[in-house]
């Protein structure tokens, strides 16, 4: 998404080999946008959601479930068991902004991603303990 929102071509290069995907397919505009990331048009936890009609799995009771259990990409799984705990507890605006401080590189404000040991932009070490 953020690769999209600032039109990022050296990144958008780097993803096309992650999800081997054409560049033009690198874009996306958010989970619950219509126009979500290629992969992301099908997503479990998605379609969950919009059967429960709810907004997120921290609405739901169930949370950790099967299909957090079973999501293919630890690192993502790993990030969704500390941070829907956080978002019951916090609610979506405190939330939010505790996310947005964690995914922002200490040195110069960089939007950070998942899983980086790394700021793509100053190169200074990083470090999301517990991601
Ligand atoms: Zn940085």
């Amino acid at each position: 998404m953020i690769a999209h929102q600032e039109n990022n071509l050296k990144l958008k290069e780097k993803l096309t080999q992650v999800y081997g995907v054409a560049v033009d397919e690198i874009r996306c505009e958010g989970c619950l946008s219509d126009a979500p990331f290629f992969f992301c048009k099908v997503c479990s936890i998605k379609s969950c959601t919009q059967e429960k009609k709810i907004a997120g799995c921290f609405q739901c009771d169930d949370f950790p479930c099967k299909i957090i259990d079973e999501f293919a990409f630890p690192v993502a799984r790993q990030v969704m068991l500390r941070s829907v705990p956080a978002w019951k507890k916090l609610g979506t605006e405190q939330w939010m902004a505790e996310e947005e401080k964690r995914y922002s590189c200490p040195h110069c404000g960089c939007k950070l991603f998942r899983g980086v040991k790394r700021c793509r932009n100053c190169k200074e070490e990083v470090a999301l303990d517990g991601e």
